[in-house]
């Protein structure tokens, strides 16, 4: 066969997922702690029979159930297989001016993929010293469309609203997606926006804040105009994404408000006492706003060394082999047993 017939891309690589029984997984920004109760109930209730059938074209239940909490109509919702499924879609459907689309050189790799995959033309933006994005390099530029992951990833670091709603102002043309895979662990969400810019698109998962990455269900909230063209494109594909169990789990979490602020806010407290806990060993931690930290090691330890030496005790981090990143690690918060076991590993490497 002809090399010609076939496509070369570089995909997005995932954090690894290992398999060993006593290992500690924070590479993955995924949630240590079980989905609601009614979650789990909702799955036992679920009926394998009713998968001869194919589920609501419109991802029905869990759309209604979403516009019912964040008090939009149905209109303004879209649901697809985890927020990359959604984003991907968006992509697809929203930046075909043969403009670049802008967004931050350091983000969720991802973006870059998926304008690859589709052939959009990208202009990547670098952020200021201190890892933070400059709203002003987003305005009065001629684009495409502009991605923005608030907080974003990874350095865990959130943007004021008021920028937020610059960078929108100033691209009246154009789609700004507006990436809240993390808006639950902190900053300020701009979905009380959508009703104010046609232009807005906003992006959340149940995959971090709802322990829900393995369900995959991800969604946006625009105004119709816009959720009708990700909907065309997304019907062009596969009519039937989200499958039954997920739709009827996803709903299930939605109606467990109390369960979901209380896991929240677990997460929270750990987060703030593992940054604490590394600044005192001597880390530089960004300030996370997510589920996660960005913290580079007091020298001679390395992002690297520690990498592999936390690895070698089964304890999984993130590194980066990104230039400006590659002495930064991506520590997801866990339990507090589990931070406390990546604490004292570490303090053993400190001792040496
Ligand atoms: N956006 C950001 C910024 C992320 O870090 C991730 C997680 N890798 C996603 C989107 C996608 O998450 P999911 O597909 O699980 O919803």
């Amino acid at each position: 066969m002809k090399a010609d017939n076939f496509r070369k891309l570089d995909p997005y690589v995932p954090g690894i997922q290992p398999a060993f029984a006593d290992m500690i997984k924070l590479n993955t920004n995924e949630s240590p702690y079980p989905p609601s109760p009614k979650v789990i109930e909702a799955s036992e209730r679920f009926n394998a029979a009713d998968l001869r059938l194919y589920p609501s074209v419109d991802v029905g239940p869990i759309r209604d159930a979403l516009a019912e909490y964040h008090g939009f109509d149905r209109s303004c919702v879209f649901v697809g297989v985890g927020s990359d499924d959604v984003l991907a879609t968006i992509f697809q459907a929203c930046f075909n001016s043969g403009r670049p689309v802008m967004f931050p050189e350091i983000t969720y790799s991802f973006y870059e993929v998926w304008a690859r995959l589709y052939n959009i033309s990208v202009k990547k933006i670098p952020l200021r010293p201190d890892f933070t994005i400059n709203a002003d390099d987003y305005c009065g530029v001629e684009n495409g469309g502009v991605v923005i992951a608030n907080p974003n990833a990874p350095t865990s670091i959130a943007m004021e609203k008021g920028d937020i709603e610059m960078i929108i102002r100033s691209n009246p043309e154009n789609v700004v997606v507006i990436d809240e895979a993390y808006i639950d662990f902190g900053g300020e969400s701009v979905l009380d926006c959508v009703p104010k810019y046609d232009n807005l698109i906003v992006v959340r998962t149940f995959s971090k804040s709802r322990s829900l990455a393995g369900a995959r269900i991800g969604y946006c909230v625009a105004n119709p105009e816009l959720i009708n063209i990700i909907e065309t494109v997304r019907n062009s594909i596969n009519s039937y994404t989200n499958n039954r169990p997920a739709i009827e789990m996803g709903v299930a979490s939605v109606k467990d408000e109390e369960y979901f602020r209380a896991m929240l806010a677990k997460v929270i407290a750990t987060r703030e006492r593992l940054a604490g806990e590394l600044r005192a060993l001597g880390f530089s931690v960004l300030p996370s706003s997510a589920n996660f930290v960005f913290a580079t090691p007091p020298a001679p330890l390395t992002a690297a060394e520690v990498y592999d030496r936390l690895a070698e005790k089964h304890i999984f981090v993130r590194h980066f082999k990104i230039p400006g990143i590659e002495n930064y690690l991506r520590i997801t918060v866990g339990t507090d047993d589990q931070v406390d076991t990546m604490l004292y590993e570490v303090r053993q490497m400190l001792k040496k």
